[in-house]
Formats: C-alpha cells, sequence, structure tokens
C-alpha cells in the first residue's frame, strides 16, 4: 500500500461515488476501477475517496 499523486476519473459511466471524489492510494478498489484512459492527475476539485481515507487511518 503507497500514497501517490492524487488522481480522478473523467469518466460518466461510473456511479456517482466513484466519479465525483479523488484518491491517493494505489491498494483503492474504487480508484483501481478508473480505466487509463479515464484516469485524470490531480483532485479534480473533489473531496477525498472515503475508501483512501480509511487505507490511510489503517496504516
Ligand atoms: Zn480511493
Amino acid at each position: 500500500m503507497s500514497h501517490v499523486a492524487p488522481y480522478h476519473t473523467n469518466s460518466t459511466e461510473d456511479p456517482h461515488t466513484h466519479t465525483n471524489v479523488h484518491h491517493d492510494h494505489d491498494e483503492c478498489q474504487d480508484g483501481k476501477r478508473i480505466k487509463s484512459e479515464h484516469r485524470i492527475a490531480g483532485t479534480g476539485g473533489k473531496p477525498r475517496c472515503k475508501v483512501c481515507m480509511n487505507l490511510e487511518s489503517s496504516m
């Protein structure tokens, strides 16, 4: 598990719970679902993914 630069998705096909957040862990299951062509660097001004928060707090 490691911290990575923030990234988010520009996909409109995934559920909003996955598209309206940004991720910063490479082990995040929601983050892993983002296809490479939809993966955008940065937070996109979106709040942090709850899964990523839990990953960090469990470290
Ligand atoms: Zn995440």
